[in-house]
């Protein structure tokens, strides 16, 4: 099967780390970010008028919306220096700066492997993204899932080995286990069973170069479109 990606249209695609040929070799594109880009496009979520706020902006998913949406797009990240190419890119601190910013303002939040960075506690910043979001907005992130239990530490003391260990990453602050999904971030939403292949065909994953990995159960590549009744401490 000939596989195009969704973002950008290019065929090519690379290797990132151990995942052989997933990364888009033009737009630089992962699997969980043309899985986002498919909600998207399937749910038809951005037109001219869309106010969109992408945090920590991939560079082709940038691209894409600021093609549709032009200034209603909001880029924005903590350390604004590494997204040169996101147009008017904003300083957001994720854990200060949510409460300055109005009730309903954005019909779209995009952040992909963001909670697991957070310093504060990541139930405050959801309950913002829910506050900031119109009533007929959605969600689109990716929150890492791995093996086993929740498990979280911000003080400095702890070695960039030891957060290897613990969070999969030396510069993760917690991690969202299996085991114990439900009692985490299934306490702030809706979740249900993690299966994709209910939203889109397997044609159309494959199409799109998500490989079959990332259809069922939670994994680092799941990807989650909540509305506002998916939010529930409302
Ligand atoms: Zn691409």
């Amino acid at each position: 099967m000939k596989m195009t990606c969704n973002i950008c249209g290019n065929g090519k695609f690379v290797r990132m780390n151990a995942r052989k040929a997933v990364r888009c070799s033009k737009c630089s594109s992962l699997e969980r970010t043309r899985l986002m880009a498919l909600f998207i496009q399937k749910f038809d979520l951005v037109n001219e008028n869309s106010k969109i706020l992408h945090i920590a902006p991939e560079k082709g998913l940038a691209d894409y919306l600021y093609g549709i949406a032009k200034e209603g797009c909001c880029f924005a990240d903590l350390f604004p220096a590494n997204y040169p190419f996101a147009k008017g890119i904003q300083k957001l601190d994720l854990c200060q700066d949510l409460d300055a910013i109005p009730d309903h303002t954005y019909d779209l939040i995009i952040h992909s492997h963001v909670l697991e960075h957070l310093p504060c506690n990541y139930t405050y910043v959801l309950y913002h993204m829910h506050r900031i979001l119109k009533e007929s907005g959605r969600i689109i992130c990716s929150i890492p899932v791995i093996h086993g239990f929740y498990d979280c530490c911000s003080s400095p003391e702890l070695t960039d080995e030891r957060r290897k260990e613990r969070f999969g990453q030396n510069d993760h602050i917690r991690k969202f286990g299996r085991d114990d999904l439900n009692m985490t971030l299934g306490k702030v939403y809706n979740l249900g069973e993690y299966d994709v292949t209910t939203i889109f065909s397997k044609e159309e994953l494959l199409t799109y170069n998500i490989p079959e990995n990332c259809w069922k159960y939670y994994t680092p590549g799941s990807v989650l479109c909540l509305s506002k009744t998916d939010y529930l401490l409302a």
